[in-house]
């Protein structure tokens, strides 16, 4: 059971409260929302990005065996670059579906058949001549098993789990070489977190009633509730900002205003004391 009050491993705190930390709670396992959010995130939009990078792919070379070596005479345009980035995402996940599952001691998921292998045996990446359906699949049956089993596996080893988090960080970079047709909108607020001040892309729902995905250039990745919750908090403050301004404007009228009155006053008083008086004498 996650207890809701511990703070996350990471001890993260919820963004523009670091002089008072606010520490956002663990929740998913002994990490936070926006940890387990981003992982999430990367492994769900991993399938579509890969079917989009090998789409990307006009001719997949057509390959006779397994292995793509870029110094073969490859039909062109064959854009090894798509390739190489699909297959070594494929080969990470397969990596730590395995290293995942001899920590849960959980049967581990078979790669596909024909994948590509070092003589070791290790997973390498797709086949040459896997197609966009093919390796999308493939993609998602490696990321299916790791989020079914998320929450599980962020109670586990954190040194693994930081160095899983840096390698699924691949997909951001990925989607930011491969953009999809899909363009995201450019928040007008920069990341908040400290030292980092990149613009922050918001990609809309992948399905209805779905959730919106929100990271900036640098890879800081924030869940759709604490984006929105920022975003509504800098919308507030420069509101407040606007009514200061508005005020100091009103309080500098009204003191320009007193100057004004004052010297008028100091002329009616004086006009009272001697025009008054010249006025009895006359009289
Ligand atoms: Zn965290
Ligand atoms: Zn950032």
């Amino acid at each position: 059971m996650t207890d809701p009050l511990k703070p996350c491993t990471r001890s993260c705190v919820r963004a523009g409260t670091e002089d008072t930390p606010d520490y956002l709670p663990a929740t998913h396992g002994a990490y936070c929302a926006r940890c387990w959010g981003r992982l999430d995130q990367a492994l769900i939009q991993a399938p579509e990005l890969a079917a989009h990078i090998l789409g990307n792919i006009t001719n997949t070379g057509g390959a006779s065996d397994d292995r793509v070596d870029s110094s073969r005479d490859a039909p062109l345009p064959f854009n090894q670059a798509a390739f190489d980035d699909v297959s070594e995402l494929y080969g990470l996940l397969v990596y730590w579906c395995q290293e995942w599952a001899g920590y849960l001691e959980v049967r581990e998921i078979a790669p596909t058949a024909r994948v590509w292998r070092r003589v070791s045996g290790t997973v390498i990446g797709l086949p040459a001549n896997v197609t966009p359906e093919k390796g999308s699949a493939e993609v998602a049956r490696m990321t299916g098993w790791l989020r079914d089993r998320l929450d599980e596996i962020l109670t586990l080893a954190p040194d693994d789990i930081d160095e899983f988090d840096e390698g699924i960080k691949d997909v951001w970079r990925m989607a930011a070489r491969w953009p999809l047709i899909e363009k995201p909108r450019y928040s007008k607020m920069p990341c908040p977190e400290l030292g980092c001040d990149a613009r922050i892309a918001v990609f809309p729902p992948r399905a209805p009633g779905g959730v919106k995905s929100v990271s900036c250039d640098s890879g800081h990745y924030f869940p759709e509730e604490e984006y929105d919750a920022l975003t509504l908090r800098l919308t507030v403050d420069r509101l407040e900002q606007a009514r200061q301004a508005r005020a100091e404007g009103r309080a500098r009228q009204a003191a320009a205003r007193t100057e004004q009155q004052k010297a008028e006053d100091v002329r009616a008083h004086l006009w009272r004391k001697y025009g008054g008086e010249h006025r009895v004498e006359s009289a």
